[in-house]
C-alpha cells in the first residue's frame, strides 16, 4: 500500500499525470510540480537515474510532498550510450527529425550487427527532498537502429528503433501495444510491484 496519500509528479506534461493519476487510483491524489513553482532544474547528473533523483528532489523541495519524476533517452551501444541524458537535445534542441538525421549520419558506416540500442526510463521517488532512501526503477528496451525512418506513430526516435520480436519500427507499432513493451511500461511495472500496487 502507498505510505501517503498525495504525490508530487515533477512533470509538467498533463498526459503523463493523467496516467498516473489512473494507474495508482483514487488512493493517491497526484499533483503537478507546476502548481507549486515553474522553474525547473538543473538536470547535472550523468545517468537517467540521477536526473531523475534531481528533478524528484526538487519536486518534494517545492511542493512539501513525496514526488516522483522519471527521465528517458536513448542509449547507443556503439556511441558508449549517447546520445543518452541527452536525448531530447541531440541536434542542439533542433528538434526531432533533426535529431533522427544526426543519429542516422553518426551510424551510417556501422554494421548491422554493432547498432544494439535501448530506451531507457527511470523512475525516482522520493518521500521528501532528503529522503537517503529513493526508490528506483529503470525499465530498458532493447533494440537496433534502422538505416532509414520507418513509421507514423509515436514521437522521437521512434522511427530509428527496430523492434525485432515484433518485426517493425517502434514508430509501426500501435500506440496501446508500444505502452505495453517500452522502457516506460517496464519501469512503471516495476515501481508498481515495489509499491505492492502489483
Ligand atoms: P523525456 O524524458 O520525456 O524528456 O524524453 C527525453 C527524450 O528521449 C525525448 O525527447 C526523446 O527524444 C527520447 N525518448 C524518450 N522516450 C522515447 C520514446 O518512447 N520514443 C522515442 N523517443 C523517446
Amino acid at each position: 500500500m502507498m505510505p501517503f496519500t498525495e504525490l508530487v509528479l515533477a512533470s509538467h506534461n498533463a498526459g503523463k499525470l493523467k496516467e498516473l493519476q489512473a494507474m495508482l487510483g483514487e488512493h493517491v491524489r497526484v499533483r503537478s510540480v507546476g502548481e507549486f513553482s515553474s522553474i525547473e532544474p538543473e538536470e547535472t547528473g550523468l545517468s537517467f537515474v540521477e536526473n531523475a533523483i534531481l528533478k524528484a528532489r526538487n519536486a518534494a523541495r517545492v511542493s512539501g510532498l513525496p514526488a516522483l519524476a522519471d527521465d528517458s533517452g536513448l542509449a547507443v551501444d556503439f556511441l558508449g550510450g549517447a546520445p543518452g541524458i541527452y536525448s531530447a537535445r541531440y541536434a542542439d534542441g533542433q528538434g526531432d527529425a533533426a535529431n533522427n538525421a544526426k543519429l542516422l549520419d553518426a551510424l551510417k558506416d556501422v554494421p548491422d550487427a554493432e547498432r544494439g540500442a535501448q530506451f531507457v526510463c527511470a523512475l525516482a521517488l522520493v518521500r521528501h527532498a532528503d529522503d537517503p532512501l529513493p526508490i528506483l526503477c529503470e525499465g530498458l528496451w532493447h533494440g537496433s537502429i534502422l538505416r532509414e525512418a520507418r513509421g507514423e506513430q509515436g514521437f522521437g526516435y521512434d522511427p530509428l528503433f527496430w523492434v525485432a520480436e515484433r518485426n517493425c519500427s517502434s514508430a509501426e507499432l500501435p500506440a496501446a501495444e508500444k505502452n505495453q513493451i517500452s522502457h516506460r511500461a517496464r519501469a512503471m511495472a516495476l515501481f508498481k510491484q515495489r509499491l505492492g500496487l502489483a
